[in-house]
Parts: structure tokens; C-alpha cells; sequence
């Protein structure tokens, strides 16, 4: 990342940091931290279960419910379902990990639909078109500075905007919506699905996420490790992410859905898509997940506050380039192992992690992320993949019985 993107990422995160610095002390926050803990390690380590809950839950509401294994079954699955539509190839789009891990955008884009991104910041990424890695989780834009967006903007809308935010703000949310005056489509992440209830549960502050919601057809797409038990659990991991990654108590929003939109307003006779959608869909995508969960299961324990890269001085210093796709700091270049290879996780950057531990002290979860680096670290080095100057030095222990070359 360039040093000015940096400066102004590093601007940005110790806004977070010093804004939720009380919050963090407070009581009631050190017990939704057991809590959420808690609910995060049994969600885990009974996935099997709640996948099984799931299918029959969310089918008993309404919600068609798919199971991907890997990110090839993910993508026919929404070829079936897109490829069979007889509307405009156009696409509202919310944030989400998994659609990126999947290679949504790419490979739609390639068949002829228009994705627009809502969210802010992602929709300033995905104007940029190159270079557009997030940054942080819930502030994707925050390495770019007002002038920097000004000018992705005008460039790519051919617009002639000032770099006052309020300014930008509107000319984005005009072309949003512009764009998406015919859109039917709409697809998000999740935040959390709950298992018994048959509910996706989605927290926003834009609004953005309620637009692409409400399109005739919504398709939800989550790991398997977004699972909880209840609604409930949900709701407390939501108020701890935002907690954490923001500073605030809640979001503005708390959408929670649980069927298709309908009504029996008229005789007690049930009609779909009364205002919302006629079609949600859920694909629950493994990709490497399980096989995660049997080697480094606390990784998966992440609820997504993105605090782990808010102190990680490696982050710090080069960025985004810390980090697997959207998966960024230390978890997402062990994770990269898991959902790719261990060559991939040596180029997200393996070996430049100090293991100072910073990113586990400010884990809600207390997720051990040097110990998955280094775990990782000893399968990358047995597939020979490993720094230059590190086997030089294993060479010369070897022959010389010193790592200095004698
Ligand atoms: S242990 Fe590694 S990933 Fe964690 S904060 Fe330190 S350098 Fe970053």
C-alpha cells in the first residue's frame, strides 16, 4: 500500500481505537465478550448440527436453502438461479466476505450483469477498478482520503464534484440509485444465520442493505461459519462486532429476515411479494471451512469487528497486502493455507508476521492468531515454502552446525 493511503488508514483506525477505548472497559461489554465467546466456540464446534437445523428450518419458512462445498458449487448454484431470469441483468449488491471469496463480481460481470455495490465504500472500490482491496472490514474505503475519492468518483461517473464528503455521499447515492431504478435482484451477505429459527440476520448503518432486501429475488450467500443456534445469539454477536469496530453501540439497522415478503391480509388467503421479496434464497458455502474447523477451529470464531488489524504492526506498514482477498491480517493468511494452499499463504504474506501478539490482545474472541501463523508457518516450511534466507540458514545449521555461513 502507498505510504499516503497508509497515513490515512492509520488516521482512520486510531479514530476507532479512541473512540471505543471507554466503551471497551465498560461492564456490560466485558459480559457480552464471555457471552458472545461462548456462543461463538459451540457454534463451532457443533457446525454439523446447525447446518442440519438450518436446511429443515430455513425450508420450513420459505427460504430455498443451498449447501456449496466448495466456491465452484457456490457459483452454478447462482448461475442456475441467474442464468434462468427473465429480467434485467442487473444487481444490487451488499458487503460480504464470501461473495468476494467466491469471485462473484468477476465472474458475472464476465456474463453480461451490471453488480452494483450500495455500500459506500465498496461502491468507491468498485469504482476504482484497480487497486481496490478493502482496507478494513466495516470501512473498506478508509486508506483513501476526501481528494483521493473526489477524484475516483469524477473520473469514473465523469462528474465534476468538490471533495466535500456530503458532496460525494450524494453523487454516489444519486448514481445507486439511478442504476438501480430497474433492478429486481438484490444479494448480500449475512452477518449471522440462525439455525433453529430459520433467520438471516444482516446489521448496516446506510440503509443499503434494507434496499437490496427488498428486490424480488434475495440471495443471501455465508460460510458455514456465520452459523448460531438462535436469533438471539445473533443479535449479541452484532452488538459486540459493532462495539468493536466502530465504537458505537448499535448500528442504525438490525434487518432480520425469516421467509419471503407475504401477506394474508385478504381473506386469510396467502399471497407472496407484498412489498418485499417473492424468492429468498440461502447457499451456505464450506470452501475450506470444515477442514479449518478441524485444524485452526478458533479462527473461525471471528465475528468480523476487524480489531485484530486496528494494532498489528505489520498491517500497519504495508496494508491490505497483509491478508487473503477480503480476509485481511494474520487470521486471513493463515486461513489462506486452508481455503487455498500454502503457497498462496506465503504470498499473503506468511513469514512477515512477528507473532508480537497485539492482534489476539485486541480480539474480542482472544483468537490466537500467532499460534495459527505458526502453525501454518511449519506446513508452508514442509512444502517448501518458506523465505529464501530461512532455508539458507537451515542449510548451514545443517552442514556447519552454525546459521552463519562459515
Ligand atoms: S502476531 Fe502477527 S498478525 Fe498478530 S498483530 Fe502481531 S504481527 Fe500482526
Amino acid at each position: 500500500m502507498e505510504s499516503l493511503n497508509l497515513e490515512s488508514m492509520k488516521n482512520s483506525f486510531k479514530t476507532v481505537v479512541d473512540k471505543r477505548e471507554k466503551i471497551l472497559k465498560e461492564p456490560k461489554t466485558l459480559e457480552l465478550e464471555k457471552k458472545v465467546q461462548k456462543i461463538r466456540k459451540k457454534s463451532i464446534k457443533y457446525n454439523d448440527k446447525l447446518i442440519e437445523m438450518a436446511k429443515e428450518s430455513f425450508t420450513r419458512n420459505g427460504i430455498d436453502f443451498f449447501y456449496a462445498d466448495d466456491d465452484d458449487k457456490a457459483i452454478d448454484i447462482l448461475d442456475e438461479i441467474l442464468s434462468n431470469l427473465d429480467w434485467d441483468k442487473l444487481i444490487a449488491k451488499s458487503k460480504s466476505n464470501t461473495l468476494r471469496e467466491i469471485g462473484f463480481n468477476e465472474y458475472f460481470t464476465k456474463k453480461g450483469f451490471d453488480i452494483v455495490d450500495t455500500d459506500l465504500g465498496d461502491r468507491i472500490l468498485q469504482l476504482k477498478e484497480v487497486d481496490n482491496l478493502p482496507s478494513h472490514p466495516t470501512g473498506p474505503a478508509c486508506h483513501l482520503n476526501r481528494y483521493d475519492i473526489a477524484d475516483i468518483v469524477n473520473n469514473s461517473l465523469n462528474t465534476n464534484i468538490s471533495a466535500e464528503p456530503s458532496e460525494i455521499m450524494e453523487c454516489v447515492k444519486e448514481d445507486v440509485f439511478n442504476r438501480l431504478s430497474n433492478a429486481k435482484i438484490g444479494v448480500s451477505g449475512a452477518n449471522s444465520i440462525a439455525a433453529e429459527d430459520g433467520s438471516i440476520i444482516l446489521i448496516h448503518n446506510e440503509g443499503n442493505i434494507s434496499l437490496v432486501s427488498m428486490m424480488n429475488l434475495h440471495i443471501v450467500v455465508a460460510g458455514i461459519d456465520k452459523l448460531v443456534e438462535t436469533i438471539e445469539d445473533g443479535l449479541a454477536i452484532s452488538k459486540l462486532e459493532t462495539i468493536y469496530a466502530t465504537g458505537s453501540l448499535l448500528t442504525s439497522y438490525i434487518n432480520i429476515i425469516s421467509g419471503p415478503s407475504k401477506t394474508a391480509d385478504i381473506e386469510k388467503k396467502l399471497l407472496k411479494n407484498m412489498y418485499g421479496p417473492e424468492r429468498v434464497v440461502l447457499i451456505l458455502v464450506d470452501n475450506g471451512r470444515k477442514k479449518i474447523m478441524e485444524s485452526i477451529p478458533s479462527s473461525l470464531e471471528c465475528i468480523g469487528c476487524g480489531s485484530c488489524i486496528l494494532t498489528c504492526p505489520v498491517y500497519g506498514s504495508i496494508g491490505n497486502e497483509f491478508g487473503y482477498k477480503n480476509y485481511l491480517g494474520g487470521r486471513g493468511v493463515a486461513m489462506a493455507n486452508y481455503i487455498e494452499n500454502s503457497k498462496i499463504s506465503f504470498d499473503c504474506g506468511l513469514f512477515k508476521c512477528t507473532l508480537c501478539k497485539q492482534c489476539t490482545v485486541s480480539c474480542p474472541l482472544d483468537i490466537p492468531t500467532f499460534d495459527l501463523i505458526e502453525k501454518t508457518r511449519k506446513t508452508a516450511q514442509k512444502e517448501n515454502h518458506s523465505p529464501k534466507n530461512q532455508k539458507k540458514i537451515l542449510e548451514n545449521i545443517k552442514n556447519n552446525g552454525s546459521p552463519y555461513n562459515l
